[in-house]
C-alpha cells in the first residue's frame, strides 16, 4: 500500500530540525533509516502529515573513539557499527549490529532511530543497558543528556519531549577483565526476535565476577535490566550453581506476551537458556578469548 500523502522537508542542521519539528507539531515526524517509519506509513498504522528528514544533517553518522568513551551520532547505521574497528572491540556491539534482521535493513536503519523507536523487540537497546550508555537528546530547550536506563517509558514510549532529537549516544568503554555477549533468537533474518538476552561481565580472576549487566529484549513492554540476575553474579565465583541461580532470576524478572512466535512459558524458558549461554560466552571473552557469537534461527 502506498502511504498517505505527506510534505518532506530537508533538515540541513539539528538546529533546523528542532525548529521544524517545534514549527509543524504532532504532525511531524523525523526520518532516519526509514526502517520502522516507512514500513508503518505504507501499512497506514503511522499518517503523518510532515516528515523532516535527518540524513542530509553534516556530522550526525560517527563512531568516535575519545577518553574512554565511544561516541555514536544517531543516524549512524548499524552496518556502520558492524564494520567499525572501535566498536568491535566491544564485542557486544559487534555481535547485536552484525546480526540486526538483514543487510539491507543494515545498510539503513539507525542507532538512533531505532533507540528512538522503543520497539519492545528492538537488539541495541538491551545491548547497550548492559554497557553504562548515555543519550545525548536536543530540543527547543537546547540539549540533555539522559542515561539510557531512564530513556524507556513503554512500548514504543521514550521520555523525548515534543520537537526533541537524539543527537548522540555515548557508551563507556568497560575496563579490562571485561567481556559480554548478545544473544537472540530468531525465526529467520529479517524478523525480530522471539527472546533475547545480553550480559556484559567483569571479572577480578579468571573465575570471580566483580560486575554484572544483564538485559532481556522482546520479553516485555520494555527491555528488562535483570536486576536479581545480576545480583546473583556480583562477588560470586562463575560455577554452575552461580549461573543457575542467574538464569533463574533472569527468567523471573521478564514478563513476556504469547504470540506467534512461542508461549509465555517458552519465552521464559528460552530466556534462561540464553542467559546461561551468554553468561559463559562473556566469560570466555572476560578471559581473553576470541569467541564468535552471532543470533540464533530456529
Ligand atoms: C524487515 C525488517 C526487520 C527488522 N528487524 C529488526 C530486528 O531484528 N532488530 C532490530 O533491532 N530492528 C529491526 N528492524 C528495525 C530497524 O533496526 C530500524 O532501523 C530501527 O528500528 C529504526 O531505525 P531507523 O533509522 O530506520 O528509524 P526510522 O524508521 O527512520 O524512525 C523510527 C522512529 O524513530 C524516530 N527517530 C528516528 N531518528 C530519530 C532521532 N535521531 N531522534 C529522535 N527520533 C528519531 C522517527 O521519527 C520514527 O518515529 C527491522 C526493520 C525491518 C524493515
Amino acid at each position: 500500500m502506498y502511504p498517505r500523502p505527506f510534505r518532506y522537508h530537508r533538515a540541513a542542521s539539528i538546529r533546523e530540525a528542532v525548529s521544524l519539528l517545534a514549527e509543524l507539531g504532532e504532525e511531524a515526524k523525523l526520518l532516519a533509516g526509514g526502517q520502522s517509519l516507512i514500513p508503518l506509513m505504507k501499512l497506514r498504522l503511522a499518517s503523518p502529515h510532515h516528515l523532516v528528514d535527518l540524513n542530509f544533517i553534516p556530522d550526525l553518522s560517527y563512531v568516535r573513539p575519545e577518553d574512554g568513551l565511544l561516541r555514536f551520532g544517531a543516524l549512524t547505521r548499524h552496518a556502520e557499527v558492524e564494520a567499525s574497528p572501535a566498536a568491535q572491540q566491544i564485542p557486544i556491539l559487534h555481535d547485536c549490529a552484525a546480526g540486526i534482521a538483514d543487510v539491507q535493513v543494515r545498510n539503513r536503519g539507525t542507532l538512533g532511530g531505532s533507540l528512538a523507536e522503543a520497539d519492545p523487540s528492538g537488539d541495541w537497546a538491551p545491548v547497550l543497558l548492559t554497557l553504562p550508555t548515555e543519550v545525548v537528546c536536543v530540543g527547543p530547550e537546547g540539549e540533555r543528556t539522559l542515561p539510557l536506563a531512564e530513556f524507556f517509558v513503554d512500548a514504543y514510549t521514550t521520555v523525548l519531549r515534543p520537537a526533541e532529537l537524539i543527537r548522540e549516544v555515548v557508551v563507556r568503554r568497560p575496563p579490562p577483565g571485561s567481556g559480554g555477549a548478545y544473544l537472540a533468537v530468531k525465526r529467520s533474518a529479517p524478523v525480530y526476535a522471539t527472546a533475547t538476552a545480553a550480559v556484559q561481565l567483569m571479572l577480578a580472576d579468571r573465575e570471580t565476577c566483580s560486575e554484572a549487566g544483564i538485559a532481556l529484549g522482546a520479553v516485555g513492554l520494555t527491555p528488562i535490566k535483570a536486576a536479581e540476575a545480576e545480583a546473583a553474579l556480583r562477588g560470586q565465583r562463575l560455577t554452575p550453581d552461580t549461573i543457575t541461580r542467574a538464569a533463574e532470576a533472569a527468567s523471573a524478572a521478564c514478563d513476556p506476551q504469547p504470540d506467534g512466535r512461542g508461549s509465555a512459558a517458552y519465552k521464559r524458558a528460552l530466556v534462561g537458556a540464553l542467559v546461561k549461554r551468554a553468561i559463559a560466552l562473556a566469560a570466555r571473552r572476560a578471559r581473553g578469548e576470541q569467541v564468535e557469537v552471532s543470533h540464533i534461527y530456529a
